[in-house]
């Protein structure tokens, strides 16, 4: 017990020791991200992003042009960027993004598990199938991808999930799917957390979005009625620019967060505080 506490001492001693600065702890130098839904909305921001901190990113969702073009622009702007074609619902795709990024980057130390689908169908009128889908790709997608990030992770790793508001409060639209899925994003955050924090090192948080204008919102947005009562319920007043989030995923992706796991952290113009 005496020799446990001593070495957490002498950790915590060595951490107060690091030589750089509050604002450097937020450097992604030398990192490695992995981001899953790369081709469009929140998933390019966030790829965007890890790449301006320093990372060098490698981009997985199913639309291959698209995250071509996210490559490119990310090389463009001096950063390196890895793509592959994934279907985060597929074990094997999963497997095979994480091995591409090791032989093009050598490591993974960040995983954004992004990739997500929405439905907005009533209860009564949902097949089992669209029920499914929407869960398997929101959360088992998400346990595949970290299972697969964390079997080559080394200690120091961040997993960031990226659950909703809806996880928490009640959106005033039918997601039965959607909503049940996101919770069960942050029960497997808290899991994986605990499971993983202590014994290798692997960091495990979620970011909470609230409302903000991408493919996935569209419809939704775009209904005057619909957008009113959006806006109506959220404290500030207004969407989210996708570039909000970015501050917190950096923070959650980085040592500037390094005495975090298992958090939840909302970026929602205040939706949930109510
Ligand atoms: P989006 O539709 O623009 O992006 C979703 C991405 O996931 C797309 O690139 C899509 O191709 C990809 N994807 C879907 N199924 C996939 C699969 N099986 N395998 C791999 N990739 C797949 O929507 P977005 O708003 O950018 O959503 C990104 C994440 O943020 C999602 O998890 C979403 O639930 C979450 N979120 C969004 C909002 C919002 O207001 N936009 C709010 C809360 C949470």
């Amino acid at each position: 017990m005496l020799g446990l506490l001593s070495r957490a001492y002498t950790r915590a001693m060595s951490r107060l020791e690091d030589a750089r600065t509050v604002i450097e702890r937020f450097r992604l130098d030398g990192k490695v991200a992995i981001v899953t839904g790369a081709s469009s909305g929140l998933g390019v921001a966030f790829a965007d992003s890890l790449a301006g901190a320093g990372a060098k990113v490698s981009l997985g969702a199913r639309r291959a042009d698209q995250l071509l073009q996210a490559k490119k622009r990310i090389e463009a702007d001096g950063g390196s960027a890895y793509c592959a074609e994934t279907d985060v619902t597929d074990p094997d795709a999963c497997r095979q993004l994480v091995e591409g990024t090791l032989e093009a980057f050598g490591q993974v130390d960040i995983l954004v598990n992004n990739a997500g689908i929405s439905d907005a169908v009533p209860a009564l009128k949902e097949s089992t199938e669209e029920f499914d889908r929407v869960v398997s790709v929101n959360l088992r997608g998400s346990f595949l991808m970290a299972q697969a990030c964390a079997r080559v992770m080394n200690s120091g790793s961040s997993i960031i999930n990226i659950s909703s508001c809806l996880a928490l409060t009640q959106g005033d639209f039918p997601a039965a799917a959607y909503s049940s899925s996101k919770a069960g994003v942050l029960g497997l955050t808290r899991d994986l957390a605990g499971q993983w924090t202590v014994r290798k090192g692997i960091r495990v948080n979620a970011l909470v979005p609230g409302y903000f204008a991408t493919e996935m919102t569209q419809s939704l947005v775009e209904e005057p009625e619909y957008l009113q009562k959006v806006m109506s319920r959220t404290p500030m007043g207004r969407l989210g620019e996708p570039a909000e989030l970015s501050g917190a995923l950096i923070f959650l992706a980085s040592d500037a967060s390094s005495y975090m796991t298992g958090a939840e952290v909302a970026v929602d113009g205040g939706w949930t505080m109510r």
